[in-house]
């Protein structure tokens, strides 16, 4: 090494440098969350580099998503400034594939433009097999079979592989229908996400010549998230990396959250077996988060056994508990949300003003999501979602994506599909089952089917003529993509450096504007009449503008079918809105976590099946959620929860009570102490997870056993106010407002008037109901 300074080092514990300097031979740093185990991995990168024992294109680095692909990038940019030129290889395992895979597309019988599938396409695909094989598709729904055969892809099965012990599913006909399903990937010139790594581990074992190019290529492989690898990546990467053996996985079992996808915490253990003389190397302070979050966050995973175990501290002493409040249901959780994000954005006694972008919400389930994007729309407080490609789904975007694939790959039929007669083009169903059945006939894609068709006269009236500038549409935008992007024509990219220099002269984005144009496609929607459309076209502009961040349409393809996260990089201050799945290796200030109810977190699923495999998953999602925060964590759950459009009644989560006492604040729920509501109980069941068709009332919410332990923990503190017009909590500087006599209002029990006065509570003799006590925050001076 040499004996320069190296400031990269200097910021590290002795645990991390020895990761660092630790380069040759298998490495595996197993370590809690927040031990800097993704800096030291970084820091690892730029000693490979600064110290000259590798170029960039030998380093390679396996991210969990895009994102952190980013973020690794910036950061060792900004390390190693103008000393080194070049940028190693980073990307997630499917990005990097997807490279790997088009340089040898043939090989697996593929083109090197092949197309990468959505879930939509995926779905329609197989529904086609199984009607084809005579399969009732309700009671054979494609869904499952794409399960299934995700399954079989997790593990590196191809069809023959599949073991007959796990071939019984899907009525006995799984294995068929999946070799069915390759055979027509194949002859659509696509592939599938499972695909993406299925085939380079297929051509590795295949073509040792090809492997050990790559194995020679890859001096220094290195691995973040190393927990939730599953069995084709951990393939994949033994097959890599028993070239050079310079591998370094970074992990922690205690966050391992995709079992459900195939990921295998035995990994871990199987790679000092594989690896034999790994060297092990143990994190164990803590730089993220305050002792109270990581001593709450330490107590829910101890509920879980068979841990690798370990130990972690931190230096942060003091700072707030974990906050835990309860809540009536969905919407009041998204509102008292909203308005401490506020209230945090303006700074408050305890914390200096929060910027919206350090704050953050993390959901177990996608459909939690409605109510915050709801709440913060009608309050105006801009937010961002991560984790779910929502941008992309929408119809006219997939669209205006069809007519780009088609560009790229005249041959994608299932493009073709989409848009043949959109916008109309009078090529109703009678002319695509002719262009189908024309190209069956030939053996040739739908495209030049619709060609030969054209040729034989076999299509008539206006239709022919709309085909036409259809098919000569395909054919000239094809020749303009080749144009700018002239690699394309002949794949081969060599050396196999990982990032082509981006196409600055924006031609790609002038060509996406004129198909969308030529198409009719823009004109279709300038034309509609419907209060959607100018939406739509404003989301078509902002699809192009998305463009330019890329190099070619092909490339912004490829970026979109494996998107994990999409955030916008704009500069507007935005809170986040993820899913807990989607934070992992994040972290943020403040975190939310709502929803925190048996039933939705833990996952009935996890809590119906038998055995805690489930329930231990969940629960390191917990581990991972808490993790998140550095200085403010919220924990909170709703008594009533509206789940696709049925009111539900819900328990407070088990893991709350696995949190432990001594580190969490438990907020006076709004509305519990005040006696006012549930007065006039109508009785609903109320019990955890029913379905049921009246609300609960409060008092039987409040009275559960869930809540009453709740309160037994409670501190009595009520909430700090944000905002008291927003906020049903109980609003401290309401009491003054009031002496007795006092006219009032109260949402429920109407008109009254004030009889007595006890600190936030109130005695009011109301008109219709009676004397009622009742919280001050709930009653407003009467103006009538
Ligand atoms: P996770 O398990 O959540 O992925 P991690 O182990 O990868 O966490 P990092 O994200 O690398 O942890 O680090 C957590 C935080 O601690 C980061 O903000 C990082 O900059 C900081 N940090 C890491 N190591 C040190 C150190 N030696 N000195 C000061 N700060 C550090
Ligand atoms: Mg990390």
């Amino acid at each position: 090494m040499s004996a320069r300074p190296a400031p990269y080092l200097d910021d590290l514990n002795p645990a991390q440098r020895a990761a660092v300097l630790a380069t040759d031979g298998p490495v595996l740093m197993l370590a809690g969350a927040g031990t800097g185990k993704t800096k030291a991995l970084t820091s690892r990168i730029v000693h490979l580099l600064m110290t000259g024992k590798a170029r960039p294109n030998e380093i390679l680095a396996v991210t969990f998503t895009n994102k952190a692909a980013r973020e690794m990038k910036e950061r060792v940019g900004r390390m190693l400034g103008a000393a080194v030129e070049g940028m190693p290889w980073m990307g997630t395992f499917h990005s990097i594939s997807v490279r790997i895979l088009r340089r040898h597309a043939e090989l697996v019988g593929l083109k090197s433009n092949f197309t990468i599938l959505d879930t939509d396409d995926q779905l329609r695909l197989l529904k086609q097999l199984i009607v084809a094989a005579n399969m009732d598709e309700k009671r054979w729904p494609a869904r499952q079979l794409a399960g299934l055969i995700d399954h079989w892809k997790n593990r590196a099965w191809t069809p023959a592989k599949v073991p007959s012990s796990e071939a019984a599913g899907f009525n006995n006909r799984g294995t068929e229908l999946y070799d069915r399903y390759q055979e027509r990937l194949r002859s659509l010139n696509a592939c599938d996400f499972g695909d993406l790594l299925l085939h380079c581990v297929t051509i590795f074992q295949t073509y040792p010549d090809i492997l050990e190019q790559y194995q020679r290529w890859l001096r220094y492989i290195m691995v973040d998230e190393y927990q939730d690898t599953n069995v084709a990546q951990y393939l994949w990467l033994r097959l890599l990396a028993q070239g050079h053996r310079n591998i370094c996985c970074v992990g922690d079992d205690d966050q391992s959250i995709y079992g459900w996808r195939g990921a295998e915490v035995g990994n871990i253990l199987r790679f000092e077996k594989d690896f034999p003389g790994a060297e092990v190397i143990r994190l164990e302070q803590n730089y993220r988060s305050t002792e109270h979050i990581l001593a709450a966050a330490s107590g829910v995973i101890e509920a879980n056994s068979g841990r690798l175990g370990k130990t972690l501290w931190t230096e942060a002493r003091g700072g707030e508990k974990v906050r835990l409040i309860g809540h009536w249901d969905g919407e009041e959780e998204a509102r008292w949300i909203g308005d401490e994000i506020e209230a945090l954005q303006r700074g408050t006694r305890q914390l200096a003003p929060v910027s919206l972008n350090d704050q953050a919400i993390l959901v177990r389930a996608s459909h939690q999501m409605r109510a915050f994007e709801d709440r913060f729309l009608t309050i105006g407080l801009p937010y961002r979602v991560i984790g779910g490609p929502r941008f992309y789904e929408r119809l006219e975007i997939r669209d205006a994506m069809a007519y780009f694939r088609l560009a790229v790959s005249p041959d994608d039929d299932l493009a073709f599909e989409r848009v043949v007669n959109t916008p109309k083009r009078g090529l109703g169903d009678k002319a695509q089952q002719e262009i189908q059945r024309m190209a069956r006939s030939s053996g040739v894609s739908l495209l030049e089917g619709a060609r030969e068709l054209l040729a034989k006269g076999g299509i008539g009236g206006k239709g022919a003529g709309q085909l036409r500038a259809f098919v000569e549409g395909i054919d000239r935008w094809h020749a303009a993509v080749l144009n700018t992007r002239p690699e394309l024509a002949d794949a081969v990219i060599e050396p196999m450096l990982p990032d082509t220099a981006p196409n600055r002269d924006h031609s790609h984005v002038r060509l996406a504007e004129t198909i969308l144009e030529e198409s009719g496609y823009t004109s279709m929607w300038q034309n509609d009449k419907t209060p959607e459309a100018p939406g739509r076209l404003e989301n078509l502009k902002e699809l192009v503008k998305a463009l330019e961040q890329f190099d070619g349409l092909q490339g912004f393809l490829e970026h979109v079918s494996l998107i994990m996260d999409n955030d916008s990089q704009d500069a507007t201050e935005k809170v986040s809105i993820m899913t807990l799945h989607a934070a992992k290796g994040l972290e943020f200030p403040v975190v939310f976590l709502p929803g925190w109810e048996d039933g939705l977190f833990p996952s009935q699923r996890s809590m119906d099946e038998s055995g805690l495999k489930g329930l231990e998953e969940e629960r390191r999602l917990a581990y991972v959620g808490i993790t998140r925060a550095e200085t403010l964590c919220t924990i909170s759950f709703a008594a009533n929860r509206r789940v696709y459009g049925q009111w539900q009644s819900q328990l407070p989560s088990r893991f709350i009570d696995e949190l432990p006492d001594r580190h969490v604040d438990v907020l006076t729920p709004p509305g519990l102490y005040g006696g006012g509501y549930g007065a006039a109980g109508m009785g609903a069941g109320f019990g955890g997870g029913s379905r049921i068709e009246e609300r609960a009332t409060r008092a039987d919410v409040y009275n559960s056993p869930g809540w009453k332990r709740l309160q037994d923990r409670s501190t009595t503190r009520p909430i700090a106010q944000p905002r008291e017009s927003r906020s049903s909590v109980i609003d401290l500087n309401a009491v003054a407002r009031f002496t007795e006599g006092d006219r009032v209002f109260h949402q429920k029990f109407g008109y009254g008037t004030v009889a007595g006065i006890e600190g936030d509570k109130l005695d009011v003799d109301f008109e219709k109901a009676g004397v009622k006590k009742v919280v001050a925050g709930f009653v407003t001076p009467a103006t009538e």
